[in-house]
């Protein structure tokens, strides 16, 4: 029998990480938007202690915009002293050095604090939600 290579990716690589970090937040919003030890363990398990910690300290800033759009498109803008990010919801992808430092070595951890912290965020209930009559600039890449 071939193996299924869409299957294959629900436990390999970049994407299975996104999906699973996306079903830790999925259950961190289901469970009254507290992240519990188990929550926790998953997170540390997928990202190691450094990267979490950097993405929890950066979630308690409260820097975190989940934008929509007119159209119902939906992003995140994670605002910084030197520097505004902008995140897909659906897409693991960041404009910031360590994630393109990623994608250079083709690095199986390709997450940096951003992504891993809009999601968070918007789990926790701590992303100011607003609603943009602006397009972002990038609309067309996807
Ligand atoms: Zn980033």
């Amino acid at each position: 029998m071939q193996s299924n290579p869409e299957f294959k990716n629900l436990f390999a690589g970049p994407s299975a990480q996104f999906k699973l970090l996306k079903a830790i937040c999925e259950s961190i919003a289901k469970q009254g938007k507290e992240l519990s030890d188990c929550h926790i363990e998953g997170l540390y398990n997928l990202f190691g202690e450094q990267l979490l910690l950097k993405s929890l300290n950066l979630v308690d800033k409260e820097a975190i915009e989940h934008i929509t759009t007119p159209t119902g498109r939906t992003y995140f803008v994670v605002r910084r002293p030197k520097k505004t990010y902008t995140l897909y919801c659906t897409t693991p992808y960041c404009d910031c050095l360590q994630f393109q430092n990623n994608i250079r070595k083709n690095s199986s951890k390709l997450f940096c604090k951003h992504i891993i912290s809009c999601n968070l965020a918007l789990a926790t209930g701590k992303c100011q939600m607003r609603t943009s009559t602006e397009y972002m600039s990038t609309d067309g890449i996807l």
